[in-house]
Parts: C-alpha cells; structure tokens; sequence
C-alpha cells in the first residue's frame, strides 16, 4: 500500500476539504488534478459538505496517527448535524457511503440539493482567522461556518464573510483560506440575535451530534415536545396550523426569509415536516422548529425528560359519586375513569366502587362541575337496586320511592315490574328502568356556511401567497381542500392555481393532429353510399385518436379545436346533406320522387315533419336543373 508521505492534522472544526488544501500547499505539487490524483485516485475533488471514500485517504496513513475514515467523517464533515434527523439504516448507509466510497451521498439523505440551497461561497470569520492564525500559524476554512443557516461565527458572535471561491469550484481546484477577502455583511440588530442563537444551536449540534442517537429517538423527542407545548392532542392529533402560525410569530417573517424557511408566505416545511415523519427534512428546518420547541437545541435532547401533564378532560380525580343511596354521595371516590372520544368530544364512564352506580360525562368539564348537573345514568348499582328491591317488597309506594331517591316514578315501576315486584300492569308507556339516553342527531352544518366559509379560506390563502402552488395550498389549506374537491370541484377547479405541468405532452402535436384530422374529414366526407355524419367520434374513428372528445375540443390545441368546430356537423346539417344526396341519386337513376321516399331512402326519422319543406325544396330545385339541363 502507497503510503502518503506526510499529512497535515486536522485542526478544530476543520472541514476536511480545508486539510486537503493545505495538504495540496505544503505538496507543492503544481496541480489540483494531480492532488486529486494522489488522494482519490482520480482528477477530481469530492463534495464539500459529505465527501464519500475518505477509506482511499485514510488507508496512505500511518496507523496509530488516529485518522481513520471513521475519525474524518465525525470531525470534518457534516455528518454530525445530519445524524439525529436521519433514521438508524439511512444514518448507516451514509456513513459508509462516506468512509467506502458511493457518490450518492446527497441522495442517501434523500435531498439531493438541500445544501446548495442558501450558501454558494466558502465562508470564514476574521476573528477566528486571527485566532488561528496565532494559535496554528495558520488559518483554515470551519465546518460551521459553511453550514446553511449560519451567518454569525457562534464563537466570536460576529457575521461571517463570504469569500470568492464557489461551492462549484471545489471539485476542480483546492483554494486555501486568504489572509483576507470578500464582503462585510451586516444585520438588524434582532435579527442577528435570532442568527447568533441559530448559529449556536448548529455548534452545539456538530459537537454532539455523533453522540445522539438516530431520528427513531429524535422524532420522540419531537412526540414528547410538541404534546407538552399543547401542539398534539392526547389522541395524537397536531395543530400544524397553528404550529406554523407560531414559529412565524416567533422568528418573524425577515429572519425565515433569510434562512429561505418562508416560501409562498408560510412555512409548508412544519406541515411536511410533522407529517411525513419518514423521509429526511432539512436540518435548517430541524433546528428552527426544536428551538421553537425546546428553547435551544440543547435542551430539546438534553432536558430530562419533563413528566407530560395528563390530559384530564374531566378534571383531576377522584370524582364524586352521585348516587343519592350511596353513604359517598358527592364524595371523591371515583378514582379512575375510561376515557373516549367521539368526534372529537371526550367522553367517560365513571363508576362508584361503593355502590355500582355508573353515569356518563361528556364535554371537558371542570372539576368542581362534576357535583351538579345532570348526569346520564348507566346504570344504577346494586345498592340502588337492593334499596328499591327492599321497599317495593314491604309495600312501599313506587311514588314515595321515587321521591326518596330523587329518581323518575317510572324508573322505580320498570324496575319493580322487571323484577316481578309489581303487575305488569303498573307500567306507564314504554319507559325503560334505565332511560335509554337518544342521543340527538348531531346537527348537519349547513353546507352553505360551509362552502363559503372554506371559499374564503382557499381564496385567503391564494391572496397571501401569490407564488404559491397548487400543492402546497392544498398542504396548507387541507381541510379547505378537502371539502371544496368532494363538494364543490367546478369552483375549486376554477379559482386554484393553474398547475404548473398541466399541458399535457399530445398538446405540442397541433399541426400533426390537424393534418390528420383534415385528412379523416375528408375521407368520411367522401365516402361512398349514404353520407356519414362529420362528428368528434367519427373523426376519432377515422383518424385512429384516443380520447377525441377531450383532444379535438382542447385549447391546447387551437388549430385542431378550430378546424373541428368549423367541420362538425349538427343532427340537421347532416340530416339535410342526405337527403340532398338521396335526391341527386333519384334523379340520376330518373324516378319519380317524393317526400316520402326521400325521407324514407334517407333513414330520417321526422315524426313532427320539419324537413319536409326543405326536402320539397331540394325536389324542385332539382326538377329545375333537370329542366334546364344541368
Ligand atoms: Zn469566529
Ligand atoms: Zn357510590
């Protein structure tokens, strides 16, 4: 194995293109190519942020110096700012990748151009050059300070410098970090606040990320976060919303332009985000919304874990009981209680240990409303029924039971007749020991407040965000979409975007369709026997086109549309055409004709006898041209 006569050492946040270059300076070697040649085994440099076979590198080291390919992936590149975002198989395959060479790197993460979104030039900061500087003798290019969001040095809190050397021109040529160059940049006092903050929670993440744990644990964190700022339900259902609304209003519009997070007047990227929690997001994206969350990307991973308050729709417990029998009446003794929930209401059962009665709560309900009130019965419990059983067998009247017990006559007479307490006899109407509860068909709202309401909603929508696409309103405004596509399509339809790849590809055929359209025109026109009808399908017949109803009448093709239009022929222009044709056939073989005849040789079918003038017509005017010879 070729050895590599000497290397330079990495230095602090060192990005391994930037030791590359000094590994090229101190060569002395003319070239980049031949740099190249000697590092990869071919002309040309790697990707900045994840280079891939860094093994060729690695293995013309001296063992033991401790620069392996696994060492230059965690401390060079930007793999530790990838690795909590990404899942367990996706963070393995990249970081082979990287150490034994696969030039999909950008597509392991899934998001081939995330990095070449905001920043286009290598970057530095004049403080840490002159830090280096006196430190190493030297200054290098860092791995924070090309990442994308950051614009402020986190060590020295001071904007970073753009230099004049492309992202694009890296692979080509290896540019070490001049004394000085490029243009000062400088930002609105708050804005450069929220940078610092952004540029510290990307440092904090490249020195732990190798540390963290894959995205299966990040999106837990997420799960727990999001519950505890009261964006998820307890049933797990997220307000992205108003998610999105916040983080807005947290970081403003200027400062998510800036880090090109506000695209068509919103920030799509939280619903993707939320939603599709599989495929990778950009990490830009990651640390906006944990730092929304969590205060700072160190305490979104590092807080221990906070208790999650529960979700106590009816209150804390215990609750009362409200079985006036029961020794515990009013009392706490409710200790637990099955939660549900139906469209979208909590519901919940609660039962007395002491005395079997069971009611029904729905709605979120405060604690101390739990004491009155009316409460749906479930059932009323042994000692209810032991009670009543009792009394009903000494004689006791139903009614003076009822009184005592605070319940309806008829639930003491359906009881006492179930039971066979009482003649059947004593029943009143239909009522059932346990009112069955009818719940009331839960109003329709009228779809009229509806279609307007999610009307405005969409054309909002649209109005705000004049570059907005068809997609993403149809992210943002779900619900709107939604109903509008199943109740209101031609209205959506006409008041949506115009999809950026509608035309479809036939539509660059105009002139190759005219052509053969003009040719089965004239064919069906021409075609021997009775004449045939000139219509969109005998056209699509003739002409051998799929679809002809939607092709000949599309406005992506004017000429086609036009010609067709002008060519078709109404039930009565072709009706009129036959019998001129059967007319001239009569008198070529000399018969007498008559309207009758015509209209039968024809296969007109005219019960109300509309065409018969015209055909009387056409007969005279052709007895004309017999007489005068023609
Ligand atoms: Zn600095
Ligand atoms: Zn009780």
């Amino acid at each position: 194995m070729k050895r590599l006569a000497f290397f330079p050492t990495p230095y602090p946040d060192e990005i391994l293109y930037s030791v590359l270059c000094r590994y090229h300076m101190r060569c002395g070697i003319p070239s980049a190519n031949q740099t190249s040649r000697a590092l990869w085994g071919n002309g040309y440099g790697k990707k900045l942020y994840l280079p891939d076979g860094i093994e060729n590198i690695a293995a013309q080291l001296p063992q033991g110096a401790g620069l392996t390919a696994e060492y230059f992936v965690r401390e060079c590149t930007i793999f530790p700012l990838l690795k909590p975002f990404l899942k367990q198989d996706k963070c393995d395959e990249l970081r082979d990748a990287m150490s034994n060479g696969n030039i999909n790197t950008y597509n392991i993460v899934s998001f081939p151009r995330v990095f070449t979104l905001q920043r286009r030039y290598l970057a530095y900061c004049t403080e840490c050059v002159e830090h280096d500087t006196e430190v190493y003798g030297e200054p290098y290019w860092h791995r924070l300070h090309q990442l994308p969001g950051v614009y402020i040095c986190p060590v020295h809190g001071v904007p970073t410098i753009e230099s004049s050397f492309a992202y694009s021109e890296l692979h080509r040529e290896y540019y070490p970090l001049p004394p000085a160059s490029g243009s000062f940049v400088s930002y609105a006092p708050d804005i450069a606040e929220k940078m610092l903050d952004f540029a510290l929670d990307t440092a904090w993440l490249m020195e732990n990320g190798n540390d963290l744990l894959c995205f299966d644990n990040t999106g837990e964190l997420y799960d727990k976060w999001l519950r505890l700022k009261g964006y998820r339900d307890h049933w797990g259902k997220t307000s992205n919303k108003k998610l999105a609304l916040d983080i807005i209003s947290y970081y403003g519009r200027e400062f998510l332009t800036l880090l090109d997070a506000y695209s068509s007047g919103s920030c799509i990227w939280i619903k993707r985000m939320i939603q599709q929690r599989e495929s990778f997001r950009h990490p830009l994206h990651h640390l906006l919304l944990l730092r929304f969350l969590a205060g700072s990307a160190e305490a979104f991973f590092m807080e221990p874990q906070r208790e999650l308050p529960g979700y106590l729709p009816f209150g804390a417990p215990p609750y009362p009981c409200r079985n006036y029998l029961c020794e515990y009446h009013l009392q706490d003794v409710i200790e637990q209680i099955e939660l549900r929930r139906a469209h979208g209401t909590p519901y919940a059962t609660f039962i007395c240990p002491y005395c079997g009665f069971a009611y029904n709560r729905k709605g979120k309900l405060p604690k101390e409303m739990h004491y009155s009130g009316h409460v749906c019965i479930v059932r009323y419990g042994w000692k209810w029924e032991a009670a009543v059983t009792e009394l009903l067998i000494a004689g006791e009247s139903p009614y003076r039971i009822a009184r005592r017990f605070h319940c309806d006559v008829r639930t003491i007479l359906t009881f006492g007749v179930d039971r066979g307490l009482l003649p059947p006899d004593r029943l009143i109407g239909q009522n059932q020991y346990i009112t069955r509860v009818v719940s009331k068909p839960k109003e329709k709202q009228d779809s009229n407040d509806k279609r307007a309401l999610y009307r405005k909603r969409w054309l909002d929508a649209i109005g705000e965000n004049h570059a907005i696409t068809r997609n993403e309103l149809r992210l943002l405004e779900s619900a709107a979409h939604k109903w509008l596509h199943t109740h209101d399509h031609d209205w959506l339809e006409q008041n949506s975007p115009t999809p950026k790849n509608k035309s479809p590809k036939w539509a660059n055929s105009d002139d190759e369709y005219l052509k053969t359209v003009e040719e089965a025109v004239k064919q069906i026109r021409d075609s021997p026997g009775i004449p045939r009808r000139v219509s969109i399908s005998s056209i699509g017949r003739n002409a051998s086109i799929v679809k002809p109803h939607t092709r000949l009448t599309s406005d992506f093709m004017p000429k086609t549309k036009a010609f067709v239009a002008a060519n078709v022929e109404t039930l009565e222009q072709w009706q009129k055409r036959k019998i001129w044709w059967v007319i001239q056939q009569m008198r070529e073989r000399g018969e007498i004709i008559t309207v009758y005849k015509v209209r039968h040789a024809a296969r007109i079918e005219d019960k109300e006898r509309k065409l018969d003038g015209f055909i009387l017509e056409c007969i005279e005017n052709s007895l004309k041209e017999t007489a005068s010879g023609v």
